[in-house]
């Protein structure tokens, strides 16, 4: 019987499977049991596009379809929860079995607080995650430190601490430390990001931990609720999914790893919250940076934070219509109503045409607020610093009408 708070080593039955997974193929052993059981109605995961620099969220119902998302895409950096609230109607009428980094977890959570996800209806198979890196980089970093043309490249790994890429004629690993050294590597949010094995989810599972025979052809997985033991539990007598205890060794050196990943986190805080400078100087550097802005909204499109029908950078009483770059007034806007719930996911930076650190100037002010007043986003169902701030009439207003606007009715033609 698997409960909460278990460790175990797990590994699909299934060979075919086997081969394509990352690991032992639990995660998608899991979902397919999930799915074949009517556990869940569909799927929604990551799947190989056109190459390894293009990764697809998928939705599958056929449950012979799922072996197609098996391995790890370190080049995806997508963000999957603002899809089930966008496209899914935030898996309200179905049940939903999503695999999910650090970030897609805590952004699941930050989405539910503000009713734009139906938790109840999601089951989170969380990966660790050390990071990722976005496709347009990744090609600079192995045309010009690997030396190999980046369309030979058919796989990519992260092992050991070394980006490993298996190409047309060999294959190269070079650490990661040394590339980030030289300005390649991980995405900068990753680099800042302290997220690394998801307990939040229902199964955080992973490679880190995995050791003796087993190594690299199981999954370390993390039971972290109820749901996710049900759902081991169900896989495993179904005869869907084989378990064996993980390893005491195995345990403690995974807690190692994720230890120098925090410290590693903080390092990079460190330095990139720094380079900001402080107070005026911060503020001269933010202004100076997002005066490039074409105001194209896609920081807000992709935030799961951003969720108004009416969004205030689109009232002309704040933001003058017709100006670009806009007013400071937009990003000022976003600052106020994101910075203390920010998930650090780096969609807003990822996405924006004009390379504005948005992602570095957010989780700035997030740490700032996390220290003042002890609010973490997306670990939990806590509500946000914001949340206290709100008159409950406002709040009744903003769930029936979708605008956060308190000030709409003085200015209404
Ligand atoms: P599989 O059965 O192969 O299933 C993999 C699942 O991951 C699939 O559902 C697929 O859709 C999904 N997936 C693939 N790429 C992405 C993506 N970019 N975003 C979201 N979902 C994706 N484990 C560690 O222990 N340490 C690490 O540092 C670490 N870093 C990782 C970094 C990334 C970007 C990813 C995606 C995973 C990372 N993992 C890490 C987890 C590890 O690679 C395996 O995913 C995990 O061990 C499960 O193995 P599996 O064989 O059971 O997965
Ligand atoms: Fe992974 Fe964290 Fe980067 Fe998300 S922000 S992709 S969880 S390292
Ligand atoms: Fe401006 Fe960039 Fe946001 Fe577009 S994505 S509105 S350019 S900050
Ligand atoms: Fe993600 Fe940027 Fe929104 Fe923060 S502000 S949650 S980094 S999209
Ligand atoms: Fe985001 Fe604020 Fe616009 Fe809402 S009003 S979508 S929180 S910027």
């Amino acid at each position: 019987m698997v409960t909460k708070g278990d460790m175990v080593y797990a590994w699909t039955p299934d060979s075919g499977l086997l081969e394509k997974a990352e690991c032992g193929g639990a995660v998608t052993a899991l979902l397919k049991y999930a799915l074949e059981n009517k556990v869940v109605d569909a799927v929604l995961a990551i799947k190989k596009g056109s190459d390894i620099y293009d990764a697809v969220p998928t939705i599958i119902t056929d449950p012979a379809e799922i072996g197609g998302s098996a391995g790890s895409l370190h080049c995806g950096t997508l963000l999957v929860s603002k899809l089930v609230k966008k496209y899914l109607n935030g898996a309200r009428d179905l049940k939903l079995g999503v695999t999910v980094k650090g970030c897609d977890a805590m952004a699941f959570y930050e989405l539910a607080k503000r009713n734009q996800v139906d938790l109840d209806n999601i089951i989170m198979i969380g990966v660790n995650c050390g990071g990722t890196v976005s496709p347009v980089p990744a090609r600079k970093m192995i045309t010009e430190k690997y030396g190999v043309d980046p369309n030979t490249v058919h796989k990519e790994e992260i092992d050991k601490g070394q980006f490993i890429i298996e190409y047309e004629g060999g294959h190269k690993g070079i650490s990661i430390d040394e590339l980030e050294e030289e300005g390649y590597g991980r995405r900068s949010n990753c680099r800042r990001c302290k997220m690394k094995i998801p307990r939040q989810a229902d199964l955080a599972c992973g490679n880190w931990g995995v050791i003796g025979d087993k190594a690299g052809k199981a999954t370390f997985v993390e039971v972290c609720s109820q749901k996710g033991a049900n759902l081991v539990d169900a896989a495993v007598k179904a005869g869907a999914l084989e378990i064996s205890a993980a390893d005491p060794k195995g345990i403690a050196i995974r807690g190692k790893v994720e230890n120098a990943m925090l410290k590693l986190g903080d390092k990079w805080r460190k330095h990139d919250f720094e380079a900001l400078g402080m107070g005026r100087e911060r503020l001269k550097y933010i202004m100076k940076e997002t005066s490039r802005c074409i105001k194209c909204y896609a920081c807000i499109e992709g935030c799961p934070i951003c969720y108004c029908v009416e969004c205030s950078t689109k009232k002309p009483h704040l933001v003058k219509p017709g100006e670009i770059p806009p007013n400071f007034m937009f990003h000022m806007i976003r600052f106020a109503h994101i910075s203390d719930s920010c998930v650090n996911c780096g969609q807003c930076e990822e996405n924006c045409p004009m390379e504005i650190p948005n992602a570095l100037f957010m989780h700035a002010q997030q740490v700032e607020l996390e220290k003042m007043y002890g609010f973490t986003p997306g670990i939990n169902m806590d509500p946000p610093i914001l949340a206290y701030a709100e008159e409950k009439t406002e709040r009744a207003r903003l769930d029936a009408t979708g605008s956060d606007q308190i000030f709409d009715n003085i200015f209404k033609e």
